[in-house]
């Protein structure tokens, strides 16, 4: 696995999430206010960052610091994905600041709905299909904003007003004109078709015919070619510009660096230091084998409690996977939480040599894997509004193999989006009791985040195969029977006294509020996701519905599982906790017997049998009461703002505000951090 990067759709019916540790000093977790704007397909939410007053002056300012650096690239992102889009942005807020007449039509609705989709995906294109968006209003109204926005400044972009419009109007109403951001129908011509701006006046054939060239295939430890420059065509050969101080985005480059310099004066330690010092030597230079080097030094920065990723890091935005595009995270080590997943690690043993598989099965000697969990205190770049819940990082091979990789886990983000997903009446509509609803509001989040940590840090690497036997043995069945495997071992444990004992969970009504979501999920609410007339194609849907409905068969002579009819509603009601534990046990016993042996036959037919297949007339239920809901499907989140507070001329603190204004802070940023022209 690369990485894993969650755009969070339907958060809610994913049961697996992370923990959180209070959030002190005027941020009341009761009264916080999560979700601050919801528009298109789309809400904003805000983050806290929990421990930020706790760190001290010196972390304060190294977060401050890079904080700005990973705001100052901000336009970088823009301009990558597409040529035209910070022209577009300039056009579009200067209507938003100077439109003097009425807001209150629909019309300006609209338009207002529009920008605030162009901010959220850093261009025209939607941030996750990638097709143009389209604008629900004429361009004969657009024509009338230009032109009652008297003090715009809208000269700057073009010698006439006439010239602006016969510009902009086609890029943004004429469904032809670059409709997609990233084209991926191998058909076409992948980089013709993609309007995202890393290739210019060039074919695929040709950029192959270049990386071809370029490319040392012997290499065993190359670097990542073509990962900062933008390939163009110069007296007919592919030219590279380079993404560095004096070359192309140099006027943010040269503020990034700055802004690093303040952090390296400030760095906790050696080490740090070292890796900082280096991306500055790479953002000068742009020079791939620095950058290999500071990758290895990051790798290898362990004992830092603030870190981050500030650059060109994840090349999903290039159809050819080569081009990345600019992020930044800025995080600190949410220590208590770490802890639980070292605890769990440290005693990795333990469950190995007491879990219900034939003996044979199990691992003499387990390695647990543990991972770092962060608080994030500012995303930037492709990581801002949208972002990812986890991050596993580098992404070159070698290095991987050669060094390992940092796997995080961002925890005050998925926080937010299960504090959210409390007040969105999802809950209500398909939990069976208002018992029910309590009990995930008690234990919901930590029973999530145990079950992730508890299926990623030991279930994946427990058991063995029988001398002989490959994974491949199990073909396509793999993957959903994996994660099966992973999910038993965490459902097993969850309900295990060694969980108190660890002090891991207050009481055994964390595992159960975990069994009451699980089965929920496995039996009716991931069906929210399945079109009508569809099987399960997914792993890990697979997996639930699989574990789910094997229980609910097997526990039918003792009532274990019910599924109870209320009002022309379904819902799925554990009943005995206790014997559904067994069940667990008994399915992980079969589903590592099948994986050690080999059995494909065995495990196709449990997943065939179980996995696959849906009950048509419960899927169109379900997704008509989901529809009720009027969810939005995808999330962003607004950043906290860091002010330095002065005392004699030096920095005494950094004060921290969580805002709840989302035009705001992107007009705010627009306006402090755009550093380059229209086009690069
Ligand atoms: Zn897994």
């Amino acid at each position: 696995m690369k990485k894993y990067k969650f755009y969070l759709i339907n958060l809610i019916m994913i049961t697996f999430l992370f923990s959180c540790s209070s959030a002190k000093k005027g941020t009341d977790t009761e009264t916080f206010k999560y979700k601050i704007d919801q528009f298109a397909d789309i809400k904003i939410l805000r983050y806290q960052v929990p421990g930020f007053e706790q760190l001290s002056l010196g972390q304060k300012k190294l977060i401050y610091y890079l904080s700005e650096a990973a705001l100052s690239g901000r336009d970088i992102t823009w301009d990558q994905l597409y040529k035209h889009n910070l022209f577009i942005r300039r056009v579009l807020e200067g209507i938003v600041k100077y439109y003097d007449g009425d807001r209150n039509t629909e019309d300006f609705q609209k338009f207002m709905v529009y920008v605030k989709r162009v901010w959220f995906s850093n261009g025209i294109h939607h941030h996750y299909s990638s097709d143009k968006f389209k604008p629900d209003f004429s361009r004969e109204y657009f024509t009338e904003l230009i032109n009652h926005s008297p003090s715009a400044d809208f000269l700057k972009h073009a010698n006439s007003k006439e010239e602006l419009l016969n510009k902009i109007i086609p890029i943004l109403f004429d469904p032809e004109v670059d409709a997609k951001g990233i084209c991926q129908d191998t058909g076409k011509d992948l980089i013709i078709n993609s309007a995202n701006n890393f290739y210019e006046g060039l074919t695929q054939q040709e950029v192959e015919e270049y990386n071809n060239k370029v490319i040392n295939k012997a290499d065993s430890t190359p670097v990542s070619y073509g990962l900062n420059s933008k390939y163009i065509k110069e007296n007919g050969q592919v030219k590279e510009k380079t993404y560095r101080l004096n070359g192309m985005y140099t006027a943010a480059i040269e503020k990034i660096i700055y802004w690093l310099e303040q952090a390296v004066s400030v760095a906790e330690n050696e080490k740090q230091k070292q890796v900082m010092e280096k991306l500055i030597e790479y953002y000068k230079t742009g020079n791939l084998e620095t950058f290999d080097e500071y990758s290895i030094l990051w790798v290898k920065d362990l004992d830092s409690r603030i870190d981050f990723v500030n650059g060109f890091i994840e090349v999903y935005g290039d159809p050819l996977g080569k081009k990345a595009t600019w992020e930044a995270l800025v995080n600190f080590k949410d220590i208590k939480a770490t802890r639980r997943a070292e605890s769990l690690s440290a005693n990795a043993q333990w469950f190995e040599d007491h879990s219900p598989v034939d003996e044979r099965f199990r691992k003499k000697e387990v390695k647990g894997v543990s991972a770092k969990v962060i608080t994030a205190a500012m995303l930037g770049g492709e990581l801002y509004p949208a972002t990812a819940i986890g991050i596993n990082l580098p992404n070159a091979d070698w290095i991987r193999k050669e060094y390992g990789s940092k796997s995080v886990t961002i925890e005050n983000i998925a926080y937010s989006y299960d504090q959210e997903s409390q007040g969105s009446g999802f809950n209500e509509e398909f939990a069976y009791s208002e018992d029910e609803i309590k009990m995930i509001k008690k234990h919901g989040f930590l029973a999530g985040n145990l079950h992730t940590d508890l299926h990623e840090c030991l279930g994946h690497g427990s058991g063995q195969l029988m001398p002989g036997v490959t994974v491949d043995a199990l073909k396509n069945y793999f993957s959903t029977l994996e994660e099966a495997r992973a999910d038993l071992f965490a459902l097993y444990y969850l309900m295990d006294k060694k969980m108190v004992e660890l002090g891991l969970i207050p009481s055994l009504d964390v595992a159960k509020t975990e069994y009451t979501t699980y089965i929920r999920n496995g039996l009716i609410t991931q069906l929210t996701r399945i079109q009508p007339g569809n099987d399960i194609e997914e792993a890990h849907m697979r997996d639930r519905q699989l574990i789910s409905k094997w229980c609910y068969e097997k526990g039918q002579a003792d009532n274990i599982i019910s599924m109870v009819e209320k009002e022309g509603n379904t819902y799925a009601v554990v009943n005995d906790y206790f014997k559904l534990r067994n069940l667990f046990g008994s399915l992980l016993k079969e589903v590592q017997r099948i994986k050690s042996e080999g059995d494909y036959e065995a495990g196709k037919e449990l997943i065939e049998k179980y996995g696959v297949k849906v009950d048509r007339k419960l899927n169109e239920e379900v997704l008509a009461r989901y529809e009720k809901l009027k969810l939005a499907p995808y999330s962003g989140f607004i950043n906290p703002k860091y002010t330095p507070v002065y005392e004699n001329g030096a920095i005494a603190d950094i004060n921290i505000e969580c805002p709840d204004d989302y035009v705001k802070q992107m007009l705010y940023y627009s306006e402090n951090y755009s550093f380059l022209p229209d086009y690069n």
